[in-house]
């Protein structure tokens, strides 16, 4: 069983629990390796991102618990990079790249595609004409552009959520993931997603938090990874150290009944 988890947020960004109590419920778990992923600092959303000297201390924490705790569990130091992230990812043992917030109207207004369904829908009447598959084409144009954006050149690269999107479109409540609009955009961004050799996750964040009941992406994404010989990594994205490795049983029962290559960084 895989008792590894590298998508985990403490209280130097939005999560809850300090590092401290989430290397102690890992401790508990047995976990092999934990991975810390602070939100990287973005100017427009300082709430819940790291600030600019939060992120120099946060460095300093991790490393100094990597010390602290060397013969008991392996610690990696990373950070979830957002597509408008106005610091390098530049110090760090791996990075998750995500998309969590799109630009319209020239730049000039923004929304975040996973804060509330009603910011979603929102957006969607006041920018897209109340038609999905126009804003999901815009955030896969987004994940499709993502690695050259972030533009790091290591082999320990994720894709956070890479369907993010779907967040709030439980049994298809906003849209139809099986459209051939939505379809088309997905698997183009995937594919040039794929050509940067990176890892994608299987995220049961938005399962811990009552969201959904599937982790992200669906069913038909991963078989797509799968055909293309991408490799996955199991994620809780966890913001408190009671859902560290959530459901991983589950989702490494998934990924091996889809034939897809899990892996540890
Ligand atoms: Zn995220
Ligand atoms: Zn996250």
């Amino acid at each position: 069983m895989i008792l590894s988890d590298y998508h985990v947020h403490t209280n130097f960004c939005d999560g809850k629990s300090t590092p401290e109590e989430i290397i102690q419920a890992a401790l508990k778990l047995n976990m092999q390796d934990l991975g810390f992923s602070g939100h990287s600092h973005v100017k427009f959303d300082e709430e819940s991102c790291m600030s600019i000297n939060g992120t120099e201390n946060y460095k300093q924490a991790v490393n100094n618990l990597k010390i602290k705790y060397d013969d008991k569990l392996r610690i990696l130091l990373g950070v979830e990079q957002d597509y408008y992230s106005d610091l390098k990812p530049d110090g760090y043992d791996y990075v998750i790249a995500s998309v969590h917030t799109l630009f319209v109207n020239d730049n000039k207004n923004f929304f975040h595609v996973d804060y509330s369904p009603e910011m979603l829908c929102d957006a969607a009447q006041k920018y897209f004409d109340n038609d999905f598959y126009k804003l999901a084409e815009l955030y896969y144009k987004h994940e499709s552009d993502l690695l050259n954006k972030i533009k790091y050149k290591n082999k320990n690269i994720i894709i956070g959520h890479f369907d993010l999107i779907t967040k709030y479109n439980e049994d298809f409540k906003l849209f139809n993931e099986d459209d051939k609009r939505y379809i088309d955009a997905a698997f183009n961004a995937l594919d040039e997603l794929l050509k940067f050799d990176c890892i994608f996750e299987i995220n049961t964040g938005a399962i811990s938090r009552g969201y959904r009941t599937s982790p992200y992406p669906s069913v038909k994404i991963l078989q797509r990874i799968a055909e293309k010989g991408g490799r996955v990594i199991l994620s809780s994205d966890s913001h408190h150290a009671s859902t560290l490795c959530f459901k991983f049983n589950e989702c490494e029962e998934l990924a091996k009944s889809l034939g897809l290559e899990l892996v540890k960084l």
